[in-house]
């Protein structure tokens, strides 16, 4: 087996270094800094690498994008967001040429940022158990509800986000996909503040909110399987393993230079655990990637990418924070940090849970229930 990268490939990892060599990311950079660095990636193509040609994108491989991630992490730029990852391939399936045409550009130059609305506080895993509702009223939806851990709502223009268009349907067909400026009067954004203090994600409560009609994408009470789609691109994520691997080498160097005070055979056989378990879901996710550019649809093998390396990060934040002691109960010391932060990894995108589950019946053929 060979699992080399070709030379093209090997070239490309190389100019997109230079690129972040020449222009790094603004370190610490506020809202407008993050902005202003997105629209400079964007000018260059480099946020909808993957995306086709017709649509502004550079038509590039799955393993080029992967290429393109592993570089802008090690340069400290900020990961993929869900307008290119996830609303753009929705919309060149499901989109209107008019919402192609209104919405696609300005997600691939960066200067639209979007969020995801799906998640309520009755609707998680049970996605489909959806109540927020959006009732047809003339050329438009009057919409009301509320969303939860909304991830970057407090900096998006427009959110994509589901709403019950027929309480009276089976629940997974009276739902439509919406596409909403944030600014529409009657969204009100709240902070939800994490464990460790950062505010990543926010509530979104909704009061009769106007949306025009043709801002819904694809047939009304059809936006399950819409969503569905959406799902899908965002399961196929290799940022997991990247964080894990970056949390590793930096406890491999903090360990090794003094750092503790284990037993230097300890300490040898919990970094090579470690190191063996990070290639391993390096593996995992690259052949996500490798599926995708066959033209395969990964399921449970992004279900196992997923909960892999989700467990992964969990797994080299508890041995940080064990190896370092006291100090590394510190709130403000980086392994309490990532410690605290990990917690995240297992719940996002779907719970180790609803992974695993999908394992044993899509992969093992179990029975359900
Ligand atoms: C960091 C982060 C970012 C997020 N960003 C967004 C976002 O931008 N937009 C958005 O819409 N949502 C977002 N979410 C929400 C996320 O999608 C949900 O938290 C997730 O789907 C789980 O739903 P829940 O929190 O309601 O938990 P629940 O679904 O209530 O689950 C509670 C527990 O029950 C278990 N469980 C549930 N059903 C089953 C089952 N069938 N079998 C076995 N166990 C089960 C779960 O695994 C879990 O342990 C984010 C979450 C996190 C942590």
């Amino acid at each position: 087996m060979e699992f080399e990268f070709s030379q093209a490939e090997r070239d490309f990892r190389g100019r997109v270094r230079d690129f972040f060599a020449g222009q790094p990311p603004p370190e610490h950079g506020d809202r407008t800094q993050r902005a202003a660095y997105r629209r400079t990636l964007g000018e260059r193509g480099w946020l909808t690498l993957h995306w086709p040609e017709e649509y502004g994108g550079q038509g590039a491989s799955h393993i080029q994008q992967v290429i393109f991630k592993e570089e802008s992490f090690h340069a400290g730029a900020e990961g993929g967001n869900s307008g290119v990852n996830m609303l753009g391939p929705t919309l060149m399936l499901h989109g209107t040429d008019e919402q192609r045409r209104e919405h696609l550009p300005r997600i691939a130059s960066g200067e639209v940022q979007w969020c995801q609305g799906f998640s309520e506080p009755g609707a998680g895993s049970d996605l489909a158990a959806l109540q927020t509702r959006a009732t047809r009223d003339g050329d438009d939806y009057v919409i009301n509800g509320q969303k939860i851990w909304t991830s970057g709502a407090h900096e998006s223009d427009w959110i994509f986000m589901l709403a019950r268009t027929d309480p009276e349907a089976p629940k997974h067909r009276g739902i439509s996909f919406f596409l909403v400026d944030m600014a529409t009067p009657g969204i009100q954004v709240q902070p939800l503040i994490q464990l460790t203090g950062a505010h990543g994600f926010n509530q979104v409560f909704f009061e009769d909110v106007r949306v025009p009609a043709r801002n819904r994408v694809g047939d009304e009470h059809r936006g399950w399987y819409v969503a569905t789609t959406t799902l899908d691109f965002e399961r196929s994520g290799i940022e997991r393993v990247l964080v894990a691997d970056r949390d590793l080498r930096r406890l491999e160097t903090w360990w090794c230079t003094g750092g503790s005070a284990h037993q230097p055979a300890t300490r040898r056989h919990l970094l090579a655990d470690l190191r063996v378990a990070v290639e391993v879901g390096r593996l995992l996710a690259y052949r996500v990637a490798w599926m995708q550019g066959r033209g395969l649809a990964p399921n449970y093998e992004a279900s196992m990418a997923k909960m892999y390396n989700s467990d992964l990060g969990q797994r080299v934040a508890n041995v940080a924070v064990n190896v370092c002691g006291l100090p590394g109960q510190v709130r403000s010391a980086a392994a309490a940090f990532r410690y605290m932060d990990s917690v995240r990894l297992t719940i996002g995108q779907g719970t180790g849970e609803i992974q695993r589950n999908i394992i044993a019946t899509r992969g093992l053929g179990l029975a359900r229930g």
